[in-house]
């Protein structure tokens, strides 16, 4: 890739783009070459600002054809938008290996790094939890953000307990114990098996607890998001980073040495 890195942001009205806008500005080797906002077309503005890199922080509804449109731009995508489920990054991969497989030698393979949250404290609370899970009888996820956000419950949320599902899964762990028979409604969303809570309230931003429970003991892990310039750090490193991951990449943690 070239230097400075030539950085689109799609979204770049909304909260999480304004502040990724302002983040690459004072960036390093980092180049904001366009600002898209809603109606416009992506892959023809991608092209005009001959972006390396696009950043997408837009509305469930709209982040996967993004993507499309930026890979057929020939430029790499970091996605921040949640909303995304297995088949949307089947097709995201299928659409990176048929365009990887014709792209010429001196062409570097294209990346997508999704990430469902680019908090440090947020990717740790999920890499600790799935390392947990094991060990416990039972696991519940709370997350808890401001009243605007407009899915749930949350991709970090979904993130979470997906890798607590699995996680319990390789260790031939059985379902949790939940003897509900009525009000399951109040028992939260199913993600694989793990029961998922979201919390609306005026005032918070982005917070998520893990419970996990045994007979007679309790952990309870638990990350706060303040501020979204907490997320800046996180996207920055995605930008720089995706650019030598050809193909789908989906989580932070591996772009983070956790091991
Ligand atoms: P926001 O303030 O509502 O901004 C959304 C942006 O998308 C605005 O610029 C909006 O344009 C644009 N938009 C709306 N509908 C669109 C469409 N159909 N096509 C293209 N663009 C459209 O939301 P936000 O708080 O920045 O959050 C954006 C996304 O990032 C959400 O999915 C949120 O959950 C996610 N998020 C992720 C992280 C992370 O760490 N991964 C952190 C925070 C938030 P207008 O202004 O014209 O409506």
């Amino acid at each position: 890739m070239t230097h400075p890195l030539r950085v689109a942001v799609l979204g770049a009205t909304g909260r999480m783009g304004a502040q990724t806008c302002a983040a690459l500005e004072a960036a390093d080797g980092l180049e904001l070459v366009a600002r898209v906002g809603r109606g416009e077309d992506v892959g023809a503005a991608v092209r005009a600002a001959r972006a390396d890199v696009a950043v997408d922080f837009t509305v469930p509804a709209a982040t996967e054809a993004n993507v499309h449109a930026v890979l057929d731009a020939g430029a790499h995508a970091v996605v921040g938008t949640t909303g995304w489920d297995d088949d949307s990054r089947r097709r995201v991969a299928e659409h990176l290996g048929r365009l990887n497989a014709a792209r010429g030698v001196a062409e570097p393979d294209l990346g997508v790094l999704i990430a469902p949250n680019f908090g440090l404290s947020a990717v740790l609370a999920m890499t600790f939890a799935a390392r947990a899970a094991r060990y416990f009888e039972s696991a519940e996820v709370v997350e808890l953000h401001h009243p605007d956000k407009v899915d749930a419950p949350s991709g970090t949320a979904r993130h979470t307990a997906a890798a607590i599902a699995r996680a319990r899964a390789e260790a031939g762990l059985g379902p949790m114990p939940d003897a509900t028979e009525a009000g399951i409604e109040a028992r939260g969303a199913d993600v694989d098996g793990v029961r998922v809570h979201a919390v609306r309230l005026r005032g918070l931003v982005a917070h998520e607890e893990i419970l996990f429970g045994n007979v007679g003991e309790q952990l309870v892990i638990r990350q706060d998001s303040f501020d979204r310039v907490s997320f800046m750090p996180g996207v920055l490193l995605a930008v720089r980073e995706v650019g030598s991951r050809p193909g789908l990449t989906v989580g932070l943690e591996n772009v983070l040495d956790l091991s």
